[in-house]
């Protein structure tokens, strides 16, 4: 297909990773957000090498390399500190031709904001759409509209248009967990800077990885019911009463993280949806398939939609529509795959069924390297670029 207009809603890593393939693919992109200052939600993410090899593809590997941390081995330790298993990433990255990278937030939307030739239109918040045989215009808050040829909803896991897509509201399911993250200063008494190091017990996680700029990022999961709320005022105390007992790194970092600089969420997943197309509206991203954490997979996926979907665009020339199919069947397949491994990856971490937990840690402790590094690869390579 070529001369589209492609208008994109929401400029998360959805958004703007789509734009960037379809503005190298030749087509015309507008992008809009609702917010007046984009501010990436939580402070890191690890990008798997699907991920990243996304961004290979269009041309910021080097880019993603310089803000990517060093992981070269990931160690599970028990909550008193005792080495469960030490898993070397190395023969992963051989298997899979690509290094993780975790990155900071802020230092990956700043990239993709700097690689999308455009500008992101901000203060715009999409209320509504419209579409005929021809076109599709989108109506946002301020009153402005614009028409294009196919338009993307990336906003996100409360996604306004998915209800419009699916015909009815679908609302995100509560992981039954709370996760706090953020940033911390590297230091060899909090973790080994080119490790990934997590800690495990009743139910929780405390863990750090190393992201550019020698610092970690850091998170903690704790079940909690739905609706605990709390402020950054109370956030050392809270980690405080919850990793009681905990190792000394834990410890350490409960005591030198900034809590006005931390983030504390509910973990919601989404799905696995119906359809993810309906007419020259498609869903991309957290908008279809928001994914607990636990896989790491999230953003990843979306990043994969974004390019997926411009190779369906450039490599048909019978419709778009046509293409849209392909990219329904094709990303439904996967992104529902990967939405379910990590929602049951989630439960068994935060002992939703207390004995299959507890069966995980004595396995985590018996398991071959080899297997782990085997079963990362698995969801790597079932991606679309190999
Ligand atoms: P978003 O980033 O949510 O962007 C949506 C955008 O749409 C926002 O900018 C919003 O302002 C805008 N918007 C919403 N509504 C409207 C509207 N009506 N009009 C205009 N604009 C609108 N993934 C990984 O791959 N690896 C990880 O390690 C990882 N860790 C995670 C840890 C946590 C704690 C969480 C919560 C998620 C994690 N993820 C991870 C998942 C990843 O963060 C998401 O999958 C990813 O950010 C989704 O990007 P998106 O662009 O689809 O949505």
């Amino acid at each position: 297909m070529y001369n589209l207009k492609v208008v994109i809603i929401g400029a998360g890593i959805g958004g703007l990773t789509a734009g960037i393939a379809l503005r190298q693919a030749g087509y015309e992109v507008e992008i809009y957000d609702r917010v007046k200052e984009l501010r990436p939600a939580g402070a890191g993410i690890s990008l798997w090498s699907n991920g990243v090899k996304v961004l290979n593809r269009l041309g910021l590997g080097e880019k993603m390399a310089a803000i990517g941390g060093l992981m070269d081995r990931m160690q599970y330790l028990t909550l008193k500190g005792d080495v469960l298993s030490d898993i070397d990433l190395h023969p992963l990255v051989e298997e899979v031709g690509q290094r993780p990278y975790p990155v900071a937030r802020t230092d990956l939307q700043q990239m993709l904001l700097e690689a999308y030739p455009g500008e992101v239109k901000l203060e715009h918040k999409c209320i509504a759409v419209e579409q005929d045989e021809n076109s599709v215009t989108a109506i946002f808050e301020n009153g402005h509209r614009t028409t294009g040829d196919l338009l993307i909803a990336a906003d996100g896991v409360r996604s306004l248009l998915r209800t419009y897509v699916l015909g009815q509201e679908v609302q995100p399911n509560y992981g039954h967990y709370v996760n706090w993250n953020g940033l911390v200063p590297a230091s060899e008494d909090l973790a080994a800077k080119n490790s990934w190091v997590i800690f495990v017990g009743e139910h929780k996680r405390a863990s750090m990885m190393p992201v550019a700029g020698d610092r970690f990022y850091f998170f903690f999961d704790v079940p909690l019911p739905k609706g605990t709320v709390s402020s950054p005022e109370n956030y050392r105390a809270e980690l405080t009463e919850h990793f009681q007992g905990w190792a000394q790194p834990v410890q350490n970092l409960i005591q030198r993280f900034d809590p006005y600089k931390t983030n504390r969420l509910e973990i919601h997943d989404v799905g696995p949806i119906d359809r993810m197309v309906r007419g020259r509206v498609a869903l991309l991203g957290d908008a279809a398939h928001a994914t607990c954490p636990d896989l790491g997979q999230g953003g990843c996926q979306a990043m994969e939609d974004g390019l997926v979907l411009t190779q369906y665009l450039l490599t048909t020339n019978i419709s778009m529509e046509y293409a849209l199919k392909r990219y329904e069947a094709d990303r439904k397949e996967r992104t529902s795959a990967v939405v379910e491994k990590a929602r049951k990856r989630a439960e068994m971490i935060h002992g939703k069924e207390p004995e299959i937990t507890q069966k995980w840690y004595q396995q985590l402790a018996q398991e071959e390297p080899a297997d782990v590094r085997g079963a990362i690869a698995k969801v790597i390579l079932a991606g679309p670029l190999r």
